[in-house]
């Protein structure tokens, strides 16, 4: 009787070993999905932007801490710390929670500010302006018009043609050069 239950001790150890590894090498992968290409939108029949939804917990899967913070939360990152007030390279600033379109690198400027600064979106409809009253301030802020994702602010001290500046932030999105 002894010996049996050493044997299926044995037997069981070795049959739940495995499965148990796997688990632990599972949860050890830190999944980060992030949009690095550029989307184009979709329409529907009545030409109106197909929106892209997803839960808290869809959002909190794809992007990292400070991403979430600030597309979903309204959060700023420091000034000079996220990676695109710097870029000079040509192409496409995209939306990093869908993809979508929202700045060319031919209207952005040096505005001074170290977040990446534009004076005109892509395309109007391709950013949602809401006034925003946090802060004891009165602004007007920006969000992507597919996934509501926030972007940051826009403000009328921008250079010509359109006086505006579009004060972004950098983990708000992905740049796609040309
Ligand atoms: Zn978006």
């Amino acid at each position: 009787m002894k010996y049996l239950a050493v044997f299926l001790g044995l037997f069981a150890c070795n049959f739940s070993g495995e499965p148990l590894q796997q688990v632990s090498r599972a949860e050890a992968v830190n999944v980060s999905i992030t949009t690095d290409s550029l989307i184009l939108p979709q329409y529907d029949g009545n030409k109106r932007l197909i929106k892209v939804t997803k839960t808290d917990a869809e959002w909190k899967k794809q992007l990292n801490e400070l991403e979430y913070n600030v597309l979903r939360q309204e959060g700023t990152e420091r000034a000079f710390s996220g990676d695109l007030w710097k870029n000079h390279a040509q192409g496409t600033y995209v939306c990093r929670g869908c993809g979508l379109p929202l700045f060319s690198s031919t209207t952005k400027f040096e505005s001074g500010t170290g977040w990446p600064s534009f004076w005109k979106p892509l395309k109007p409809e391709y950013v949602k302006e809401n006034t925003d009253n946090a802060y004891g301030m009165t602004r007007t802020e920006v969000e992507c018009a597919r996934c509501g994702g926030h972007l940051g602010h826009v403000f009328d001290d921008g250079p010509k043609p359109t006086g505006l500046r579009y004060c972004m932030n950098s983990v708000s999105m992905n740049f796609v050069p040309e």
